[in-house]
């Protein structure tokens, strides 16, 4: 019995605040199998660095208690908005409808990835390495966050329907149990000529997914005893309170794939976004100088808010 207490009062210190976005392992193999999906030569070029790419995935997370700004970059509150469909996708339009103070609390992720996106190109055009390196690893980040049902809702976990901790149930925890190396066996990325509407393809199917995530989350505790939801595991050497094993495949049961399909989208998604950026920058030779120098830890200079237009000093491509 005091055992039982004593573990309860250790589980209630480990419980961690929710994660932010897919879990640090699910960005780092999403980043990890994109540059596996992308065609050669941007393959080759990035190879040898696809260990870093992988690496600083989780980048923008770990920022986002630093910098003040970060947080609203990761998530659109789309209650606040109102119809996902009615949303101007253009960002001046947004700004002009909702004002950028606005787009500030509620969330601007297909926005901030629109913005990066003309980052990229511009990095490219001018092989500028690492700078590319940099904009590859956080766009990662952002447009698989984009992919994430969660992230798109005010609820973003469960503390309005009474269903705390579903943030972590099914970015963190399902990812760890349900996905494997074998599911990001994928085609190769193909290039995207509107990349607004891949965003934002991403953001609705996103939204549409809510209801499903917050029922399966209902019915897996109906169906699982209380005493059996979360469990004492020990991982990298530290000992965590997680959501059982049980309570998670029956969520995921209930759910269907949707947590593998969406990190699989989100995989190609992020492929096919560096392809085009590096093809809307006109294919620039990458046989940049050797020995290149990896990026260090300073942070990515981010583009304004409302500047998610080409930007002037980047010539049409031919
Ligand atoms: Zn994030």
């Amino acid at each position: 019995m005091l055992q039982n207490l004593w573990l309860l009062i250790i589980a209630a210190l480990l419980w961690a605040a929710p994660a932010s976005g897919w879990g640090f392992d699910a960005h780092r193999q999403i980043n990890r199998y994109a540059v596996y999906t992308l065609p050669a030569p941007l393959y080759y070029y990035l190879k040898p660095h696809l260990r870093w790419i992988e690496a600083h995935a989780p980048d923008p997370d770990s920022r986002r208690y630093a910098v003040a700004e970060e947080g609203a970059r990761h998530f659109i509150d789309i209650e606040y908005y109102g119809c996902v469909d009615s949303i101007p996708q253009r960002e001046e339009d947004a700004i002009k409808q909702y004002t950028a103070d606005s787009l500030k609390s509620w969330g601007h992720v297909p926005w901030h990835v629109q913005r990066l996106y003309y980052s990229l190109i511009h990095a490219f055009k001018s092989r500028d390495h690492t700078r590319i390196l940099r904009l590859l690893a956080e766009t990662g980040h952002y447009l698989a966050d984009a992919h994430v049902p969660l992230h798109t809702t005010a609820n973003y976990n469960g503390q309005f329907s009474g269903q705390r901790g579903i943030h972590a149930l099914l970015e963190t925890r399902s990812p760890v149990l349900m996905v494997r190396e074998r599911d990001f066996l994928l085609g190769a990325a193909t290039y995207v000529s509107d990349i607004r509407q891949l965003i934002w393809e991403a953001v609705k199917e996103s939204h549409r997914a809510l209801d499903t995530v917050f029922y399966a989350e209902e019915q897996a505790k109906k169906r699982i005893p209380e005493s059996a939801w979360y469990s004492l595991e020990m991982r990298k050497g530290k000992l965590e309170k997680q959501y059982s094993e049980a309570l998670t495949l029956e969520f995921n049961r209930i759910l269907g794939d949707l947590v593998r399909r969406r990190m699989r989208q989100a995989t190609l998604a992020v492929g096919k976004f560096w392809f085009s950026a590096w093809v809307d920058a006109g294919q620039p030779p990458l046989d940049l100088p050797e020995p290149v120098q990896e990026p260090q830890e300073n942070p990515l200079p981010v583009p304004e808010m409302g500047n998610a237009t080409l930007p002037s000093r980047i010539e049409p491509v031919d």
